[in-house]
């Protein structure tokens, strides 16, 4: 008997086994086996699926679906229910002769992979679901909403689990990838206890114990806070915006514990993974509370024994070390079996992690050419560092690295598993850390709204450090007199101002009006300090270079100044500056106020050739930005420190602080001084749109910026002074400014706007995979009215910044195109746009692909455009718009006389969403292509595109690729239309 016949025989026995218990399982799984076998395709499974009909009409559905499908598909669908059912309700059935599943190819995309492994994953994930969805959600590839709608408690954790896997789907592939790579990690990272245990002596025991503790110790409080002493790591900790880049160029968030795990892999052979940020974007910091938290247990609990290295303090290690006594001396002694500790150490690396913060302060540059891989030899400690780093030497021992982004060249990138970036505290972020930093929530409050009432000093929080000072110093900030501060070095100067206040309430006394001229003679040793220091990549003092320059016990009480605390064994007292920006700081305050030596040194911090090398004194005077300068790439570490030092000094010339400094050097210096900084910054833009190659033929003239366009920027925007930000722009001109992948934050937006605003002619400005975030949308506002096109792809930005960005725009008659691919926006900014359409008829782009955009807002949108006459170009790709939305837009665009391209690919857009937008077709005169690929239409809805591509004669293209349709079907139909393109 044929297997459809055999089904047909068994109906009833087969819908009482499946309907019996009254369960759905047996026939979920039957399903899921279905589909991974490629018996059913999506939409039978959905009309099989349907919510609110009973089991017995489902089961029905099932054998119906099935039988259409024939003698094939009815053997599979026995061999599923054989595979499903238990023993005893297999007997008095007949499921034919065992029929072989065909084991097909890996699916190519995530998404397949789901449905392919589906019965699989439904195992795995019962157990797991919390997790998962945890993921998801921070990942942004799931809302609030969405997690919900999982869990309701109805569910079964299996049927909650395949709700997930649905969603999932819907969502997209970058979804599906991340939960593939989760359940990867989860796998993986599940320690084996037996691996550990089998090997550990009582002297390994004893050592992680010292170690833990040790480390503990060290990462329990943070240095900024060090002299005031109230805060733990844990008081004040908040996490920060953390994201990987895929192959693929997609940004993912991260959690604190996804930094070791697999999302966002580039290289599986290697071990090294790189945080990187820029200065005081929190790296340190991080590190260290992956330190505390492997201490105390509650993280990496894989890892046995963890290393935490900093390379500033193994900058002053000049003796030649083996690993081990890298290890030992370092970071910690063990008091027992020290040989077997070491031994237990080399069997193990996957046991090991070694961390090393601040690579862009090791004096030397990362070379790969010495090799080195012996564990017992002595070599000089850069050789050891970068053969770890490179795997030469333990391979297999995960190493955590923290860099700002410069130090980390081509070299070193072939051996990194992969780069996550550090981008500072979100705008959340911002909040919580000022609760935390002020237990009164009174002051909490208050200096909250102080932040938010001036959204320049709100950007700058976006940098930890910036945030630390501006919450430090309240008191100074709430009652300033000086009006808020606009850039960073007012930021630094509230810092400097309020140690010397603290230290003179300390003496009963209050700080003058000439409080900088009363600390002159400190602040010239700091300053001295760290100028040298930045010259030589120092940033550890010993006593002995604090005695040299003359700083007396008092000087250092100041606070700017700290102990530095390590693991290592040494007598002697070591001193750092606060924070590497604030060395920088007082690098150029003594930069500014010394009158005798480095009198050209302003001119040439800002030269781009390195001229002559002759002794020390000059070493500071390297160019700030010409990395690529021949035989310079190991001093490219301190590019970034000078760049600091460069941005301070022309805040300090700056006119606004031009009475603080008038008694600490006198004007005419001052203002020479501050010449040279404006001729400097002026000759190197110069230089910078001098570069500009000329445009090919018919292509527009388009500045590609390299980030040291942005500093030039930034020290533009510290001089506050509009008319070198207007001349320096005049001499700018063109059609397109791209600023891609070039650190833009919130910061860099405000200085861009105040020196962009003076452009003579409009611009499309492509600020595309940056942290724009809705804070730094905001502080673009005043150039808005230059911009012809905004391209703000990746860029975090939600409904609240588009909100603001569109009021503005609205005005703007220039503004006419905006790219929003990849950000946070939701139904709720449709309205915006909605607006925008109606009152801009000129507008001519929308681009909202990769976004969350359901039926809702397309119906929001459609509202607009159907009183908009202009808009040329359409993108929704990757949306949920669905057919309700597809239908709404249809309706809306029908009489568009302008519309020339039309993306509604990977929207859950179904036949009835595809007849719809036929009603464009049959009417328009403009639009040339449709993209409708990733979508679920069937033969019906693509027959109703073909009917109106019959009387239209302007469409070029209608992409249908991975829709629901057979390769018959696809054959057929596009020999009826060549248009189509399946
Ligand atoms: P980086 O290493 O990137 O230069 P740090 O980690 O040294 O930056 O951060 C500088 C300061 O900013 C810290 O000393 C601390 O005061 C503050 N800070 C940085 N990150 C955080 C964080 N995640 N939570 C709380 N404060 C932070």
């Amino acid at each position: 008997m044929s297997t459809p016949q055999l089904i047909l025989k068994q109906r009833a026995e087969l819908l009482a086994v499946l309907c019996g218990g009254g369960s759905a399982e047996p026939l979920d799984c039957v399903l899921d086996l279905l589909l991974a076998w490629e018996v059913l395709v999506w939409e039978d499974y959905l009309s099989i699926q349907v919510a609110e009909k009973a089991l017995s009409y489902k089961v029905r559905q099932l054998l119906d679906v099935v039988y259409d499908k024939g003698e094939d598909a009815c053997s599979l669908l026995l061999a599923a229910l054989n595979q499903v059912l238990p023993e005893e309700q297999k007997t008095g059935l007949c499921f034919g002769e065992q029929c072989a599943v065909v084991g097909k190819n890996r699916p190519d995309t995530a998404t397949l992979t789901l449905l392919a492994d589906r019965p699989v994953l439904v195992r795995k994930l019962r157990d797991n679901i919390d997790g998962a969805l945890d993921v998801l959600l921070t990942t942004g590839c799931f809302t609030i909403k969405d997690c919900d709608v999982v869990q309701l408690p109805v569910y079964t954790p299996s049927q909650q689990v395949r709700r997930l896997l649905d969603q999932v789907r819907f969502t997209g592939e970058t979804a599906a990838k991340t939960l593939l790579q989760y359940l990867e990690q989860t796998e993986t990272s599940r320690p084996n206890p037996e691996d550990k245990e089998n090997h550990l002596s009582a002297n390994c025991m004893l050592y992680q114990k010292k170690l833990r503790s040790s480390v503990a110790a060290q990462s329990h409080s943070l240095n900024t806070y060090g002299g005031t002493g109230h805060f733990s790591l844990d008081d004040i900790y908040t996490d920060g915006l953390l994201e990987v880049m895929d192959g693929s160029g997609e940004t993912t968030t991260l959690g604190l514990e996804d930094v070791v795990g697999p999302l966002g892999t580039l290289n599986d052979d290697a071990d090294t993974f790189l945080v990187s940020g820029e200065a005081g974007s929190g790296k340190s910091t991080l590190l260290q509370r992956l330190h505390l938290l492997w201490a105390r247990e509650a993280l990496l609990q894989n890892i046995f024994l963890l290393f935490p290295f900093s390379c500033r303090k193994l900058n002053a290690e000049h003796r030649e070390l083996s690993l081990k006594e890298l290890l030992f001396l370092h970071c910690c002694w063990p008091d027992r079996g020290q040989d077997e500790v070491f031994q237990f150490i080399l069997d193990h690396p996957n046991l090991v992690l070694f961390t090393f913060d601040g690579l862009d302060e090791f004096k030397q540059g990362f070379t790969d050419e010495e090799r080195h891989c012996c564990p017992t030899k002595q070599v000089p400690v850069p050789v050891l560092l970068f053969n770890l780093l490179q795997g030469t030497l333990m391979k297999g021992v995960v190493k955590v690295v923290t860099s700002r982004p410069q130090a980390v060249g081509p070299s070193l990138k072939r051996y990194l598993h992969k780069e996550v970036l550090l981008k500072g505290f979100s705008p959340g972020g911002i909040d919580c850390f000022v609760k935390k930093h002020h237990s009164d929530p009174a002051m909490a409050r208050r200096v909250l709204e102080s932040l938010h009432a001036n959204s320049v000093l709100l950007s700058l929080c976006h940098i930890p450090v910036f945030c630390w000072i501006v919450t430090k110093c309240h008191q100074e900030l709430l009652g300033s007199q000086d009006g808020i501060p606009q850039t960073i070095t007012d930021v630094y100067l509230l810092v400097l101002q309020h140690f010397f206040q603290r230290k003179s309430y300390q003496h009963q006394g209050v700080l003058g009006k000439a409080w900088l001229e009363e600390h002159l003679n400190t602040v010239l040793k700091l300053g001295q300090l760290a100028l040298e220091g930045l010259e030589a990549s120092c940033y550890v003092f010993s006593g002995y270079e604090l005695q040299r320059i003359g700083l007396t016990d008092q000087d250092v009480s100041m606070g700017f100044l700290t102990y530095c605390s390590d693991l290592s064994v040494t007598d002697c007292k070591r001193y750092e500056f606060l924070h590497i920006t604030l060395q920088c700081f007082f690098a150029a305050l003594y930069v500014v106020l010394n009158r005798n030596r480095y009198r050209s040194a302003i001119y040439r911090l800002f030269q781009p050739k390195y001229k002559q090398l002759a002794g020390l004194s000059q070493r500071c005077l390297e160019p700030c930005f010409d990395s690529s300068v021949e035989g310079m790439e190991s001093r490219v570490t301190e590019t970034p420190n000078l760049q600091i030092t460069a941005q301070f000094v022309s805040g300090l010339l700056s006119q606004r602080h031009h009475n603080l400094l008038l008694e600490c050097c006198p004007t005419a210096m001052r203002e020479r001084k501050a010449k040279q900084v404006v001729k400097s910054l002026s000759k190197c833009m110069q230089r910078h749109f001098k570069s500009i190659p000329r445009p090919l033929e018919g292509e527009k003239k388009s500045m590609h910026a390299m980030p040291s366009f942005v500093w030039l920027i930034k020290c533009i925007y510290e001089m506050q002074d509009s008319s070198i930000a207007q001349d320096t722009m005049a001499k700018l001109d063109v059609e397109h400014l791209k600023l891609t992948y070039c650190n833009i934050g919130p910061v860099e937006c405000t200085a861009l706007a105040y020196v962009l605003k003076y452009l003579r002619n409009p611009v499309g400005l492509q600020l595309d995979n940056n942290s724009v975030g809705d804070v730094g949308a905001e502080q673009l506002l005043p150039c808005l009215h230059i911009c012809h096109s905004l391209y703000l792809r990746n860029n975090n930005i939600s409904d609240e910044g588009i909100r603001k960005l569109l009021e503005k725009g609205m005005k703007c008659e220039r503004f006419q195109k905006i790219a929003l691919f990849n950000n946070n926006l939701t139904d709720a900014c449709t309205q915006h746009f909605a607006w925008l359409l109606k009152s801009k008829q000129n507008f001519l782009s929308l681009r909202l692909g990769n976004n969350n955009i359901t039926s809702q807002g397309a119906e929001q949108l459609a509202e607009g455009l159907s009183y908009n006459q202009s808009l040329q170009f359409l993108g929704l790709w990757g949306n949920k718009i669905g057919d309700r939305g597809a239908e709404a837009l249809a309706d809306a665009l029908k009489n568009s006389t302008t519309l020339i391209w039309l993306s509604l690919v990977d929207n859950g857009v179904g036949s009835a969403g595809a007849c719809a937008l036929a009603k464009i077709i049959s009417q328009s005169k403009s639009l040339e292509e449709l993209w409708l690929n990733k979508n679920c239409i069937s033969r019906e809805g693509v027959e109703c595109l073909i009917e109106a591509l019959k009387v239209n004669t302007s469409v070029k293209e209608i992409w249908l690729r991975g829709n629901n349709l057979s390769p018959g079907e696809e054959e057929e139909l596009s020999k009826q239309e060549s248009r189509l393109t399946f």
